[in-house]
């Protein structure tokens, strides 16, 4: 008998996860609460809540994910890749450079933008007979016997009920799943917000990214497909946001991007609109609870700074999908909470080097004690200059060390 598993929430994570199980072939019902948009033509890609105006830095393990599933081809689209890093600090001495070629690979992974990602997701889940893709309703309750976990929904005045040998909650950082099974979370607010949007400098970015760290927050620039077009994501301090926000902060936004840049990209001369983010660390304190399994930011969301968030959840997708095709090799429970527990020991190790990697580098670079500075300008020439080094971290940037 065809097995089916229940994904509650449908966002980057739920529908890459649900085409991962298709092509497994195991049958999904994924209920989302926000009704999605119909694509059209004229329509390219409309935002929705979770593919907004963001766009995200794929790993090559990402890319390959997406390859294997045979939608490469049409997310390259709208993806560039990414074949240099320069990491700097304002005001300081301290360079670290990381070349694609120098490693050997063909890139460190693909800029898309998450508006185009969701769009082909939507579009080839709608073609997948294995999925019931149910959206506009808002998950009310989880519960779980020995047997199963059910779930009741609502969508405006109808109620739906579901049940399944297994659950898997992709639905989000303030996950209502989550609550429901009384799982705690281990919440750090970071008091920062990350101002989103697309630049057009006179300078073509020759598909390098920058990270730099400056007063005002760690500020990443990544190339887009067009030479001049770059995506920004800088955090700054919670409440100070509505200075960058507005069509009436523009210049100011640009005049802000120029001094913190200073002509590496050369004149930034247009912005989009900006979006802002809030910026929090919250991890779950379990995983797995019976049938029942956290996945994406429902169960670690973290720091954006190092473009790692949704690549780890990819890994872990990853994973559980093997987990699961495995049981069913055995003919054994897809549900099976010891299984699930296995999961989650299995995929500790690396949620937890990136977790701590990304929550170390927010909190050493935003603290402008001198002799912490000392270090980190030591700490990049280091970085630039020992052998060996760069190799370890462009491999765990690139999301291949899993
Ligand atoms: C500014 C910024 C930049 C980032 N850049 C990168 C990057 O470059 N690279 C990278 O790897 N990661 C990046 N990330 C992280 C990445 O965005 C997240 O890892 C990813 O969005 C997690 O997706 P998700 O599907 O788990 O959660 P979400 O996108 O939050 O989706 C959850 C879904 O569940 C639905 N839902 C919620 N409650 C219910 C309910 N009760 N019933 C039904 N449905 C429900 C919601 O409507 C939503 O669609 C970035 C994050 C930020 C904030």
């Amino acid at each position: 008998m065809q097995q089916e598993v229940i994904i509650v929430g449908g966002g980057m994570v739920g529908l890459s996860l649900a085409l991962m199980l298709a092509k497994a072939n195991i049958a999904v019902k994924l209920l989302e609460a926000i009704k999605y948009p119909n694509y059209d033509d004229a329509n390219l890609a409309p935002y929705h809540s979770s593919f907004d105006a963001r766009n995200s830095a794929l790993s090559r393990r990402s890319v390959q994910i997406y390859q294997e599933l045979g939608l490469w081809n049409a997310l390259q689209e709208h993806a560039t890749p990414i074949l240099e890093v320069h990491i700097t600090e304002q005001g300081s001495f301290g360079k670290a450079r990381l070349k694609a070629e120098q490693e050997k690979v063909e890139s460190f992974g693909q800029v898309i933008e998450n508006a185009w990602l969701g769009r082909v997701l939507l579009t080839e889940v709608r073609k997948q007979p294995l999925i019931e893709l149910i959206d506009g309703v808002q998950v009310t309750s989880l519960t779980q016997d020995a047997d199963h976990a059910k779930i009741e929904a609502v969508r405006g005045e109808e109620s739906l009920s579901v049940q399944s040998k297994l659950v898997i909650a992709a639905d989000g950082r303030d996950s209502f799943c989550r609550e429901a099974l009384g799982i705690g979370a281990d919440e750090h607010d970071y008091d920062q917000v990350a101002i989103v949007t697309t630049v057009q400098t006179s300078k073509p970015h020759h598909h390098v990214g920058f990270e730099r760290f400056s007063p005002l927050g760690p500020l990443a620039l990544l190339p887009l497909p067009g030479e001049y077009r770059r995506s920004v994501v800088w955090p700054v301090k919670k409440g100070t946001e509505q200075e960058w926000l507005g069509e009436e902060n523009d210049q100011h936004f640009l005049d802000a991007l120029q001094e913190t840049y200073g002509d590496r990209a050369g004149k930034f001369q247009k912005t989009g609109r900006r979006f802002s983010f809030p910026l929090s660390q919250v991890l779950a304190e379990k995983q797995a609870v019976g049938r029942v399994v956290l996945m994406g930011n429902a169960a670690h969301t973290i720091h954006p700074v190092a473009g790692q968030g949704f690549n780890l959840c990819m890994r872990d997708a990853y994973v559980l999908v093997r987990s699961l095709t495995d049981q069913l090799a055995k003919s054994a429970d897809i549900g099976e909470p010891s299984m699930l527990l296995a999961y989650e020991a299995a995929r500790l190790t690396d949620q937890q080097r990136v977790i701590k990697f990304c929550d170390s580098v927010v909190r050493g670079f935003s603290n402008q004690n001198p002799v912490l500075k000392l270090i980190r300008n030591t700490g990049l020439l280091a970085f630039d200059m020992i052998p060996g080094v760069k190799p370890l971290v462009a491999n765990y940037a690139m999301g291949l060390k899993a």
